[in-house]
């Protein structure tokens, strides 16, 4: 079992208890007794703590961390001993202790015959590095079971780079469950939920966002409801999406609860990849080389698209011909035997948009004149698709030359913004910016160009209802939201990554939800 360790600190005994039992409501399997941060500790209050822990009927680890290793104070070594000793005749099933207070004789000698008369306690000995990495963790390891070979041993490392997380879960990986290993900051996050997949003794959440007591905690709900804590096992398939930043994606949120929909043992993070394709591709090997982490696929976002197809082509592997056309890779399909395909659904996702909201299929779109507002990435992806089915496209963009170089890529046409004044399309599509959340505002066509007869699509999903998507329905124009573009996206990425379909309806309430909470 890896225990799901929420990290308790508090003001004092009140406070402390109060947090136990909220703890123990959320789902905690286990509770550390954060003593450090209390202004009067003596070894009494650290004791009578530890039997308040206990009446949650949770193991509980009892704490007293050094500043130098993430603490709130340094303590006398005579003090700490004391202090622990306490803690474990009150009946904590596991003391924590640094191996460099351990490894003291005047703290070695009192903690070993405390540990001896009280056999139900173990002692976790833990090192935390707070700036980079150990200098080699293995030996650090190996030094930990030499002086307590019963020991539980804990290593803590903060990763500047996702990729510093590796050799974390490489050592967790080889000892096996009386290991804790993880890396803390955002970067980390992969190795605080994956410690389950791993048989790790234990991960620590935070009680709520704002009492994480190291930093890049998940708190204990988000744990259990958003990365399926209780489904996670050894075999769990393991998919997210690379980009910088991902933080405030809905996908996670949307492919999680796909596969709870479907209960598919797999679990979906956000892998936030700083840097280019060096530090992309080195991710996606490090990833795919471990085949214990069973890697299913990744889904990209910006910057790592075009690092994606490289990725893809450089290892001589299947690409769909959109992606190669459009330039761009979004989702990476990982195969059992490490092979990556490169494929692009965004292209699916704004063709299965426009032609299920116009109630046709995309050959009806055949000739049809359609003007495409903006020239970047999601223009490539609408025009490549767009151009594939025989609609009449006309690029229109506020930088020219971008629209000319991409119309001339697509064999298409081109023109100035204002030039939108003089047409009359069957269909506008918004690939611009303008309108997002929090320029709302903005609108990327003048009212004036829209007619009852035209479908107005916004590729812009955040609002829900942009200005633009308003100004079209006034003029009772067919509309469609960009959030008909993401779900139809995600859906394709989710049959690239499954073989199958998913609850279409559980993506669409996530994504809804989400964009309606998100703004007024
Ligand atoms: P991008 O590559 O940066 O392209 C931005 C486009 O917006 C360019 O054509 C740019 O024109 C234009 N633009 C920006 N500011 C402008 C302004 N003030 N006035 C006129 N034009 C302006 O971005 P992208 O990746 O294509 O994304 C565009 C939008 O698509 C995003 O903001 C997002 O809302 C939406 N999106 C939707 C989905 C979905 O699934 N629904 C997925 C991804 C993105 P210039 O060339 O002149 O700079």
């Amino acid at each position: 079992m890896t225990y799901l360790t929420v990290s308790i600190a508090g003001i004092d005994a009140d406070q402390f208890a109060e947090r136990f039992k909220q703890a123990k409501a959320q789902g905690a399997e286990a509770i550390e007794v954060r003593l450090d941060g209390l202004a009067d500790l003596t070894p009494d209050l650290a004791g009578q703590l530890i039997t308040q822990a206990r009446k949650s009927k949770l193991p509980v680890i009892a704490t007293c961390r050094e500043k130098d290793e993430g603490g709130a104070r340094s303590f006398p070594i005579a003090e700490k001993t004391a202090i622990l000793a306490e803690c474990i005749k009150a009946g904590a099933e596991f003391i924590d202790c640094e191996l460099k207070v351990f490894a003291k004789k005047d703290a070695f000698g009192p903690l070993k015959e405390a540990l001896k008369a009280h056999p139900d306690c173990r002692l976790i000995l833990s090192a935390h590095r707070m700036k980079g990495r150990f200098e080699d963790i293995n030996i650090l390891y190996e030094t930990m079971l030499s002086l307590w070979p019963m020991a539980i041993c804990k290593l803590v490392y903060p990763a500047r780079h996702i990729n510093d997380c590796f050799e974390g879960l490489d050592l967790l990986h080889r000892a096996g469950k009386d290991m804790i290993v993880f890396c803390m900051g955002q970067a980390g996050l992969m190795t605080r939920v994956l410690a389950k997949k791993l048989g790790a003794f234990l991960t620590f959440a935070s009680l709520d966002e704002n009492s994480a007591t190291a930093a890049g905690q998940i708190p204990v709900g988000q744990m259990k409801q958003l990365y399926r804590w209780d489904r996670l096992d050894n075999e769990t398939e393991v998919f997210g999406l690379i980009g910088n930043p991902v933080s405030h994606s809905l996908s996670p949120a949307l492919f999680n609860a796909a596969f709870e929909a479907e209960a598919i043992n797999a679990v979906y993070l956000p892998f936030r990849v700083e840097g280019d394709q060096e530090q992309f591709s080195a991710f996606v090997d490090a990833m795919v080389e471990r085949p214990w982490l069973s890697v299913g696929g990744f889904s990209v976002t910006i910057p790592h698209k075009t690092h994606a197809l490289d990725y893809v082509n450089r290892k001589g592997e299947f690409v769909d011909t959109l992606a190669t056309s459009i330039g761009a890779a979004n989702t990476l399909k990982v195969g059992f035997n490490g092979i990556v395909c490169g494929y692009n659904t965004d292209y699916a996702g704004a063709m299965d948009a426009l032609t299920a909201s116009i109630g046709v299929d995309p050959h009806a779109l055949h000739q049809m004149e359609v003007a495409v507002v903006g020239a970047g990435g999601v223009a490539r992806a609408v025009v490549a698709g767009l151009v594939d089915v025989g609609a009449y496209v006309t690029v229109y963009n506020r930088t020219a030359k971008k629209a000319e170089s991409l119309a001339e890529e697509f064999r298409c046409k081109a023109a100035g913004l204002d030039a939108l004044e003089r047409a009359n399309p069957a269909v506008i599509i918004n690939c611009t910016s303008l309108g997002m959340y929090p320029d709302v505002e903005q609108c990327a066509v003048e009212k004036g160009v829209l007619r009852p007869d035209m479908t107005v699509f916004d590729t812009v999903y955040n609002p829900l209802r942009t200005r633009l998507l308003e100004a079209a329905e006034e003029v009772g124009a067919k509309t469609i939201s960009g959030a008909e573009m993401f779900i139809r996206q995600a859906i394709a990425q989710y049959h690239v990554f499954i073989g199958a379909e998913p609850d279409e309806k559980v993506i669409r309430s996530v994504v809804i939800d989400a964009l309606k909470s998100k703004t007024p």
